[in-house]
């Protein structure tokens, strides 16, 4: 960030008086630019023994397969931009059962809320940023072609969770890559 969103003037990044961390702080109007996490909200849909994967079309990870996904937008809650993120990615409404496993990813300052329901009716299509959606059994997942750590968890711990039938939710955090 160089310059200040309200006044257009030079941008500071340094400590600011009875604050914990340095700010970006304007040097003209003196508004201090707070930069907090993002966070991405999503769906694990479930079609009888199988999941909805897309393949992604889009940078980061273009054409590796994802969980539909992505930012939360203003004015909208957690749930309701999973949904959304489903329905632009995979073309796919889902019955949402509740709320499957929080990821904190303090490296890359964002928080995943990936929610878990039912695929409705089984249909799904490529969305526009998607080249190809499918359903997977476990034996079928492309492990070594997943986007993201989050995808390969959220599956982990769904496969796991399905032996004995009890879903419970997870907060689980990631503090680095992991391959
Ligand atoms: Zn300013």
């Amino acid at each position: 960030m160089n310059f200040c969103n309200e006044c257009g003037g030079p941008i500071l990044f340094g400590p600011v008086d009875g604050d914990h961390a340095p700010r970006h702080v304007c040097t003209r109007c003196g508004y201090i630019h707070y930069l907090n996490p993002k966070i991405v909200c999503g769906c694990l849909a479930i079609w009888h023994d199988q999941v909805l994967l897309c393949r992604r079309a889009i940078e980061p990870r273009a054409g590796f397969w994802t969980l539909p996904a992505g930012f939360m937008e203003n004015g909208e809650t957690t749930l309701e931009g999973a949904v959304r993120e489903t329905r632009e990615e995979a073309r796919a409404d889902i019955e949402v059962e509740g709320l499957y496993c929080l990821f904190n990813i303090p490296h890359i300052n964002q928080v995943y809320m990936m929610f878990k329901g039912t695929l409705i009716a089984g249909r799904h299509a490529a969305g526009d940023e998607t080249l190809e959606t499918g359903l997977y059994r476990e034996d079928q997942i492309p492990w070594h072609d997943l986007a993201f750590p989050v995808v390969r968890k959220t599956l982990k711990h769904y496969f796991e969770d399905r032996i004995t039938g009890s879903f419970p939710f997870r907060m689980i955090d990631l503090r680095h890559p992991i391959p």
